[in-house]
């Protein structure tokens, strides 16, 4: 039915062992309910025949590479990821981990997770303190499987959706190819005559499995990043506030994601930037693409309301190279798309990813009842919301600022945001947020070499004040230690998923 792309990454393998491995790919349900549904993939327009090949390219080879690396696995002890990685050098460690990863999802491999506890001190109220915490091992081994074993397949996203656990990052509907999804801010809806159940969607949402052993695995073989269990990988972290007068009238914090998108339009490093503006409704968020900078100031300051942004992207197939501002999760979804779906023509733009921090977020009606209910104000006079100091604080078109303990809004906010795990964009290039800053400042987190130098240069151009986050006040403590609460009470939304299409 098909053949594997000419690619570099197979040199050096026997025919015998690539013709074995793409018979084995060949009967990947995916990769046949996506060529047996080429005609309605090209009549619907997302892909041109030439792209509907190109995809159809990456996932056999990716098929194959996995069925290769399944195969030199096989009768080995339980071993951790990057061990893997050290015994199969036939391809990148970090394409041998994200294989291991997704072999776990496709029924071959099995995760034996190990549970130690070790006795640390700690400064508890300026007391220090011997606390017990808990260490997590996670080892893979190939499983025994049955002669009548048969590859998982992945159900569309509406079992996500169903169970609860959905961010509605859109990044599903943007994904499908023959435009099943609709994604808006609060639903998610199939067209089952569209569906051709190839899965594509499951494999990208951000709720459907997890990366986050795979990230760390990979990060760790990277000597030139900082691990952090609480924030990531990361180059550097500093505080940063904007030079331009402009973006000081209109910023969250410290205008940091304005001025970076700036620089990044200026530079003619992006042509377009995906972010956020008021839709007709104020404070009802909307994406937008932004490839003229003077439309960029708009886009400036938080919207506490969700936004599904990634609904948007196969809109900016036009643009070599985009800037793409979001929420962790949006971020996570499109590290998912990088590593599974490498092959999209939309997806190869994305140059930067400027992931915010981000503890929750709300339901546009959550929004309304929040003003109405916590302050007796109408939505319409409210000209910013903030979070800072344990509160959530607005600013009135009088002048006035009102504030409530944090506490009083969570009741508002999303169910879904009790699913996620990440404050601080992980899986970002640069991620900020106002956690551990000053007023009118922003935490930076550099998470690459490339967006270092980027943020280097923005200062050195003169259009960003930096520090270094570990000599501010609160600081990188405060940011790790929320970072830290945010991943302890974090519900596991892929047992909720398993759970909910069980019954
Ligand atoms: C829903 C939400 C919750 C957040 N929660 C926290 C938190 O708990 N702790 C914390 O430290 N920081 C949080 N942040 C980040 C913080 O509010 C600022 O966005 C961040 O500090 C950057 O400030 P800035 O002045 O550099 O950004 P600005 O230069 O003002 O730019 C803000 C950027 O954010 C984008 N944006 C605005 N609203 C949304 C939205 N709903 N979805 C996607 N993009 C959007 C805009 O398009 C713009 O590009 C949150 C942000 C959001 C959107
Ligand atoms: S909804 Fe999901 S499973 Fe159905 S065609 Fe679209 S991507 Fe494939
Ligand atoms: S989390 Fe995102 S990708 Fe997953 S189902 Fe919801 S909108 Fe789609
Ligand atoms: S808390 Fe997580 S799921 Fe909720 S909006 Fe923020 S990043 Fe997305």
């Amino acid at each position: 039915m098909v053949q594997t792309a000419n690619n570099k990454l197979f040199e050096g393998l026997s025919p015998k062992e690539m013709i074995e491995a793409t018979y084995e790919a060949s009967k990947n349900f995916q990769i046949r309910a996506f060529y047996e549904a080429k005609d309605e993939i090209i009549d619907t327009g997302k892909y041109t025949e030439q792209e509907f090949f190109e995809i159809l390219d990456v996932m056999i080879d990716d098929e194959t590479e996995r069925k290769i690396v399944l195969e030199h696995f096989k009768g080995q002890e339980p071993l951790f990821l990057g061990e893997i990685a050290e015994i199969i050098k036939e391809f990148p460690a970090e394409n041998v981990i994200r294989d291991v990863i997704y072999l776990k999802e496709q029924g071959y491999v099995e995760e034996l997770i190990e549970v130690k506890t070790k006795t640390v001190t700690k400064k508890i109220k300026g007391e220090e303190k011997e606390v017990e915490v808990k260490e997590y091992f996670y080892r893979y081994q190939v499983k025994d499987l049955e002669p009548d074993f048969i590859e998982h397949h992945f159900e569309p996203v509406s079992v996500v959706f169903n169970s609860g656990t959905c961010c509605q990052c859109g990044w599903c509907s943007t994904i499908c190819p023959v435009n099943a999804i609709k994604v808006d801010a609060d639903n998610l809806e199939i067209d089952d005559d569209k569906c051709m159940k190839c899965g594509l969607c499951f494999t990208v949402c951000p709720r459907s499995f997890s990366i986050d052993q795979a990230n760390k695995a990979t990060k760790k073989l990277n000597k030139k990043l900082n691990w952090s269990d609480k924030i990531g990988a990361y180059v550097n972290t500093y505080s940063g506030s904007t030079k331009n007068d402009e973006i000081m009238k209109v910023r969250q914090d410290g205008g940091v994601v304005t001025t970076i998108a700036e620089y990044l339009l200026d530079k003619k490093i992006v042509d377009a930037v995906i972010a956020v503006q008021h839709s007709k409704q104020l404070w009802k968020p909307e994406p937008v693409i932004i490839d003229d900078v003077k439309d960029l100031y708009k886009t400036a300051g938080t919207k506490y309301a969700n936004s599904p942004s990634l609904s948007i992207l196969d809109q900016t197939k036009k643009y070599e190279n985009i800037a793409f501002v979001g929420v962790p999760c949006m971020m996570k979804a499109l590290e998912k798309g990088k590593l599974f779906l490498c092959g999209l023509p939309f997806f190869k733009n994305i140059k930067y990813r400027i992931g915010l921090f981000c503890m929750e977020s709300f339901p546009y009606e959550g929004i309304i009842k929040l003003a109405k209910e916590q302050f007796d104000k109408d939505i319409n006079d409210l000209t910013k919301m903030n979070i800072g100091g344990g509160k959530f604080i607005i600013k009135l078109k009088s002048g006035e600022q009102l504030d409530v303990p944090l506490k009083e809004v969570q009741k508002y906010a999303r169910e879904s945001c009790h699913f996620c795990e990440d404050l601080t964009s992980d899986y970002a290039d640069f991620s900020v947020g106002s956690i551990g800053s000053q007023d009118g400042w922003s935490s930076v987190i550099t998470r690459t070499k490339e967006s270092d130098e980027i943020y280097n240069e923005i200062i050195k151009n003169g259009d960003l004040e930096s520090k270094n986050l570990k000599e501010v006040k609160p600081g990188l403590f405060l940011v790790e230690k929320i970072g830290g609460i945010k991943r302890n009470k974090c519900q596991d939304p892929y047992e909720k998923i398993k759970n909910s299409s069980e019954k």
